[in-house]
């Protein structure tokens, strides 16, 4: 029902939406029912992922049709009459994860695993689009940043359920594999949050050179693009470092860098598995080294919970990201956007509307 404070709202909305996998176009769609529960955003900014690659092709359990866009940003433009505590016009984004509360996983407090998780713009219609819905409690203010650098906030609060699963001790040595988005939000907690010597090992490039404006690390290791520089620089980072660092993140996505990764890892470490790998990627760990040296392997996924403290780093400045997102498109230019997605040229994008 539509109720309170919707006074002024069009009738309908443009959305980017998916017929099927690969088949796209911006159409023009009636507005979202708002429910008792509901609150509507009218988006200013919704972020693009590596996800929104899979999405296309049909992948990460896409249900079309759909609207993909699962980092929403934007203000509130009408709620239900069950909703407390919000104004039109607050400015909020979303948590793009409905979880059931009664299942199985939900009912011993591990509602990441929830087995009717529904998230917005990958099973149902998200922020790709003038408008899209939520229910309020997974909505929450924020003040201060950009509508483009809130886009932020979702993968933001992936890295801090990220340092809750490693729960680094006072002191860690940290050793980053990959300088993408979420590597170097999580690098900045990690370094803020008990890692007192942080190094990010990456190609040298844009995304490097990102990490050194955002002071995201004390150390910045530049590998080579061909294999063999490439191999002879990760040599000399061990021989550097005999004794391995206590916190190893493979945050690349490459099963083989994981491999490798684990021979950074000091005696009583932690290697922490925090890419988007293949389904049918496969590595082989040494099961003696992880028993004898009592490594822990720690994998970290999505998140729950976390806008709140996602919120209080990015919004107070604790955590820095500007540059992060360098590239903004209209809802019209998708296929240049995924181009772009494609051959690397934006470490990352956001749709804006205005
Ligand atoms: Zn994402
Ligand atoms: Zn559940």
């Amino acid at each position: 029902m539509c109720t309170t404070a919707s006074f002024g709202l069009p009738l309908s909305m443009r959305a980017l939406e998916y017929s099927e996998a690969r088949k796209f176009s911006v159409v023009e769609k009636a507005l979202p029912e708002v429910r008792e529960q509901d609150i509507l955003i009218k988006v200013n900014a919704s972020g693009v992922c590596g996800t929104d690659l899979h999405i296309h092709d049909g992948e990460f359990g896409a249900q079309f049709p759909l609207v993909p866009g699962h980092e929403t940003v934007g203000v509130v433009a009408a709620f239900g009459k069950g909703v407390h505590g919000f104004e039109v016009g607050d400015r909020v984004v979303a948590d793009n994860s409905e979880l059931c509360g009664h299942c199985y996983y939900c009912r011993r407090g591990k509602e990441l695993f929830c087995e009717n998780f529904i998230a917005h713009g990958v099973m149902v219609d998200g922020g790709f689009a003038e408008y899209a819905r939520y229910p309020a409690y997974r909505v929450f203010k924020f003040k201060n940043l950009s509508d483009v650098n809130a886009t932020l906030l979702e993968p933001a609060a992936c890295a801090a359920h990220g340092l809750d699963r490693i729960a680094p001790q006072m002191g860690s040595s940290v050793l980053l594999f990959g300088a993408g988005p979420t590597g170097l939000i999580l690098a900045q907690l990690l370094r803020q949050n008990g890692g007192c010597r942080t190094v990010i090992a990456a190609p040298a490039g844009l995304k490097m050179e990102l990490a050194k404006s955002l002071d995201a690390a004390d150390e910045y290791v530049e590998l080579p693009r061909e294999t063999k520089p490439a191999a002879a620089r990760m040599e000399k980072l061990l021989t550097d470092n005999p004794y391995g660092f206590d916190i190893v993140v493979e945050a690349t996505g490459s099963a083989k860098m994981l491999e490798n990764a684990i021979n950074f890892v000091t005696k009583g470490g932690k290697l922490v598995v925090y890419g988007v790998y293949g389904d049918d990627d496969r590595v082989s760990l040494p099961p003696n080294v992880i028993f004898k040296e009592e490594i822990s392997v720690i994998g970290s996924f999505s998140q729950t919970y976390k806008f709140p403290a996602a919120i209080d780093y990015l919004d107070g400045g604790r955590i820095k990201i500007d540059g992060i997102v360098n590239k903004t498109f209209r809802l019209e230019e998708w296929q240049a956007c995924l181009e772009a997605m494609k051959n690397k040229s934006v470490v990352k994008a956001a749709i804006v509307f205005s």
